[in-house]
């Protein structure tokens, strides 16, 4: 099938060097996002505005082609042409590459500083679609998003110089004289599939770390967060260079038409079962994958002493369940796991702080839409776990509105403690002892995250020695996020690859292996024809530490 792809009017200008490279000029989008389904969903009564990007585009966007999927009014502001397909973007993207215009520091600065400003100039927007795709808050917005992002992007940038040098590595002495060194090399075209919890953050963090890298990127947004969607469709060719970096819009055909496509990486971020139709499709051209997926966060809570310390560690949990997008969050705590005996005080505190928390409506993130609604009022559905609430519960389908819940000691069995809860519901198990949390850990897949909420020493090493998880925090939660030296990512079959900070800059990057040597020495035992004498000649080479063997030649050591 041909795709159409339409080239926006607005040019790349490049900031801080005069660089320009002799590659295609074309800027392809291509988008799918059928016209009528966002125009539904910003009439929605729900949505209390309208994007007057999309409102102003919609009436410049050009009619959809009966053979090509429908066109995004985001488009509308940029007058589009048809091109060629997916096949055609992709080789200009390799083109584009070749040309070595994105291996420049200079350009990889440029687009990183693009990209602040990008955040910077457009943060009103940004808050805008926030709020129209899943009713966030600004400051959630801006503490989980559009700040989180300045502040990587800072890092990237302080840090980029140092990133990108060649680094020394250790060269045998029977070497000598010669030079180890690894080179850092950007892969070459590389695909982002984001999600929609985090739109603007799951998309640009890796973009920011693909450019970094030196790549040439194509971002595919989730279709389940249409204004981001469109923001980023439209706002990203006017503030990186658009020979390099172009946005897909589409759903799950899109995506997978993308994946027939040979590219360097994939970084997929979703849900588990989406992950195996990427990996399965990228071992036809033996693509590389990360996969940054999810699961069941567990959040282990000792007996804490003292009344402010638990107050403290509540509002830690609430805030790592309740304004993390309602739950709806791959780090978000799944459930908690406490003694008996603390559980009923831990309870009281939690109940307080919730309602403090999301006393009013707009202090909490919505369901994303009436099928992800319909799954979590379907645990609390389940007669087992009804009984269980003991707080909240109510659920509007009206307002897709689900209630902070907390339930205590669930069936293990059920559909809340089996599957991944995404949502405001947070089931406490309780266990006899602290210490046998970490047996119940152990016995569900390795989480994306554990939390741990102790003064106890022991109990820390215990945790980290005995669990596996693609990260650990203690007394706090999702804060690890935003810690640039940190790796991001999961363990198992909460995913695989690590990004943020240096880790992006290395996930997009081969890490290429360099090794000079000189035409001053020449050891022929290492040659044929072979005796036994080439044998002993060798072992030495292997198996002598040479560092020592010259200082006992020197007398320094015996
Ligand atoms: P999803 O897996 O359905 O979609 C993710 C992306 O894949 C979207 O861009 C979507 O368009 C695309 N896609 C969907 N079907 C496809 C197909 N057949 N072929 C190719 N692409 C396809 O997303 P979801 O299930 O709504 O996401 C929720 C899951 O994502 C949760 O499990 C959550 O924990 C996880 N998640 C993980 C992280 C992380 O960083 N580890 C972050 C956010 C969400």
């Amino acid at each position: 099938m041909n795709h159409p792809i339409y080239e926006p009017r607005a040019a790349f200008q490049p900031h801080g060097h005069g660089h320009t490279a002799p590659v295609r000029p074309s800027c392809p989008l291509f988008n799918t996002l059928p016209r009528a389904d966002h125009a539904a969903r910003s009439r929605s009564p729900r949505r209390g505005h309208q994007l007057s990007a999309c409102a102003h585009n919609r009436e410049q966007a050009p009619p959809p082609s009966p053979n090509s999927p429908s066109i995004h009014p985001s488009m509308g502001s940029m007058p589009e042409k048809p091109r060629h397909g997916l096949g055609s973007l992709v080789s200009g993207l390799q083109e584009v590459c070749e040309s070595g215009v994105t291996k420049d520091l200079a350009w990889r600065r440029s687009q990183l500083k693009g990209l602040l400003r990008l955040l910077t100039e457009k943060e009103e927007e940004m808050f805008d679609v926030l709020r129209d795709d899943l009713g966030k808050h600004r400051a959630e917005s801006y503490r989980d998003e559009i700040g989180a992002l300045v502040k990587s992007v800072n890092h990237t940038l302080r840090n980029l110089d140092r990133w990108a040098a060649p680094e020394k590595a250790q060269a045998p002495l029977v070497s000598f004289p010669a030079t180890a060194l690894v080179v850092p090399e950007p892969l070459g075209v590389v695909l982002v599939f984001s999600c929609w919890n985090l739109p603007l953050g799951l998309a640009l963090e890796p973009l920011s770390g693909a450019l970094a890298a030196g790549n040439a990127v194509v971002v595919k947004p989730s279709e389940l967060a249409p204004s981001t969607a469109a923001f980023l469709a439209t706002n990203i060719p006017k503030y990186l260079d658009p020979r390099a970096v172009k946005v897909v819009l589409g759903g799950p055909e899109v995506g997978e038409q993308l994946m027939e496509h040979r590219w360097d990486k994939v970084l997929f971020t979703g849900s588990a079962r989406i992950g195996c139709i990427i990996l399965a499709k990228a071992a036809k051209h033996l693509t590389p994958v990360a996969l940054e997926l999810g699961s069941k966060c567990p959040c282990i809570v000792d007996r804490l002493d003292s009344k402010r310390d638990t107050q403290i560690a509540v509002n830690r949990i609430a805030g790592g369940k309740w304004s993390l997008c309602a739950g709806q969050a791959c780090l978000a705590i799944d459930y908690v796991l406490v003694e008996e005996k603390f559980a009923p005080a831990l309870i009281e505190v939690l109940k307080s702080t919730v309602k403090r928390f999301t006393a009013t409506p707009e202090c909490m993130a919505r369901i994303l839409n009436e099928k992800h609604f319909k799954r979590l009022s379907s645990y609390l559905k389940d007669r087992k776990v009804a009984a269980s609430v003991v707080h909240g519960g109510s659920v509007n389908p009206k307002t897709l509105t689900i209630e902070p819940t907390i339930l205590l000691n669930p069936p293990l069995d059920s559909d809340v403690m089996t599957e991944e809860i995404f949502g405001p519901i947070l089931p406490i198990i309780t266990v006899k002892k602290i210490e046998d949390s970490m047996k119940f850990v152990r016995s569900k897949p390795k989480p994306l995250a554990i939390y741990a909420f102790t003064r106890n020493e022991k109990l820390k090493s215990r945790i980290i020695n005995e669990t596996s998880s693609g990260s650990v925090t203690f007394n706090d939660a999702v804060v690890q996020y935003v810690v640039e030296g940190l790796p991001f990512g999961g363990v198992g079959q909460s995913g695989s690859g690590q990004y943020h900070g240096k880790y992006s800059f290395e996930l997009f990057s081969n890490k290429k292996a360099v090794f000079k040597r000189s035409f001053l020495i020449e050891f022929m035992f290492r040659y044929p024809p072979w005796d036994n004498g080439k044998i002993g000649m060798l072992r030495h080479v292997f198996n002598t530490n040479y560092v020592l063997l010259l200082l006992g030649l020197i007398g320094l050591r015996r």
